[in-house]
């Protein structure tokens, strides 16, 4: 019997052992083997260049905020190849791919996107101005599973964007602050910099006094997610704007957004990481990186006011609309009483929000994940439910959604949880 107790003893004291490593976070199940350490690594930098096929005339060109295009070269009279590669590998298959195109005489031409270490996800956006974009025309475009993509494209001396999403990079960011700082409740600060020195900004809009609670949101962790920075700007203009259920929010609580947490990423064209190659919605146990720290300082600043965290939105794209929440039994015993009845809590809001969002719009499916989050993922949502014990969640939309039913969804959820919070 005694050796039996000290066995079990030892038994004990291994299994303690263990189930302390398991508390160190691994990525998502869809995450590829290596790609969620977050320490730095070895990038290969984009060559920023033009390049101009004399015998054909046509030219091709990264030099720009937000391109990706490694190599481009002719392969026959009319078809032209745009090599891309990821900004470090393993990576999840983001493959963003942004250029522009002209020609010294007008000629129609077939470019084959090709990609290093991914495969085609974008259905390509064209532009001739940078500024609006169209997709491109579904009879002048094919996909070939094992060479990427394949374009027609009509080229002249103007130029052409072909882009896998609208261009949204560090000055559309500048320029959209701007129009919220035309408001006289909202104000701006640096919470930062970037690997490359860039400033990461925060805007705070109240015009609610001391102490008061607040609300978060975050985006722009993931370069190409551009649908979640629509999304994030339709939310953002319907809590600064001029209804009557906004003036008596922002009168009652404050609101911190960050909308862009990866500004190296996004102007250099990366397709997930920062400029250390790192995934940030990785890093949110270990903050190595320093986007990741100055959130974090900020979180942990805004946790000494006396004021609350009642709400936290980070805004991502995938394929298809899904918003990642916390299942309401996903901890463990090991949390004490208190805690996970304010994660209870926060479930319940979180979900009477969806249910408002459904009577709203009553046309639009709500895809709610409850599978994917454990208490030790290393993403935003799950370190700021752990933290502030308030409803945290991943709004995702889908890469190619409608942009007027995005910036719809968007403002329809920031009204209703307005309403909802004013309620409480
Ligand atoms: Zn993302």
């Amino acid at each position: 019997m005694k050796i039996y107790s000290i066995l079990s003893f030892i038994l004990l004291i291994i299994l303690n052992g263990c189930s302390t490593t398991q508390k160190i976070p691994k990525g998502l199940y869809y995450d590829p083997p290596g790609s969620t350490i977050t320490t730095n690594k070895t990038i290969t930098p984009e060559h920023k260049r033009t390049i101009t096929i004399n015998s054909s005339g046509v030219s091709a060109s990264n030099e720009f905020e937000g391109a990706r295009l490694n190599d481009f070269f002719q392969v026959n009279d009319t078809l032209y190849e745009a090599e891309i590669e990821p900004e470090n590998a393993p990576i999840n298959n983001s493959a963003w791919y942004s250029f522009k195109l002209w020609s010294n005489k007008t000629q129609t031409v077939w470019i084959n996107l090709k990609y290093k270490d991914g495969s085609h996800r974008y259905y390509p956006k064209l532009s001739s101005d940078r500024i609006n974009w169209k997709p491109i025309d579904s009879t002048n475009y094919f996909v070939e599973k094992a060479n990427g993509a394949f374009l027609k494209l009509s080229l002249d001396k103007d130029t052409l964007w072909v882009s896998g999403q609208e261009l949204i990079t560090s000055a559309n960011y500048e320029k959209w602050i701007d129009k919220i700082l035309q408001n006289s409740f909202a104000k701006k600060k640096v919470i930062g910099y970037s690997s490359l020195g860039k400033p990461i900004e925060e805007l705070e809009i109240s015009e609610a006094s001391d102490p008061a609670d607040y609300i978060v949101l975050t985006g722009r962790l993931h370069p190409p997610e551009v649908t979640g920075a629509i999304a994030l700007f339709s939310f953002v203009e319907t809590i600064t704007g001029n209804s009557e259920t906004a003036n008596e929010f922002r009168k009652k609580f404050k609101v911190y957004v960050i909308p862009l947490l990866n500004p190296d990423g996004v102007d250099n064209g990366n397709w997930r990481h920062n400029i250390h190659g790192v995934d940030l919605n990785r890093d949110w146990y270990y903050f190595n990186q320093p986007e990741t720290k100055a959130v974090k300082n900020e979180m942990l600043r805004l946790k000494n006011l006396s004021g609350k965290m009642k709400f936290f939105i980070d805004f991502h794209s995938t394929q298809k609309d899904v918003f990642y929440i916390s299942k309401k039994d996903s901890l463990n015993n090991s949390i004490p009483e208190d805690v996970r009845l304010a994660h209870e809590r926060a479930y319940d809001i979180t979900k009477k929000w969806f249910a408002e969002i459904g009577n709203a719009f009553p046309e639009y499916h709500i895809n709610i994940d409850e599978s994917l989050n454990n208490p030790n993922s290393p993403t935003s949502d799950e370190w700021i439910y752990n933290n502030f014990y308030c409803p945290a969640l991943t709004y995702e939309m889908g890469d190619e959604d409608n942009r007027g039913e995005i910036k719809k969804l968007a403002s329809i959820a920031a009204t209703e949880l307005m309403k909802l919070l004013i309620e409480k």
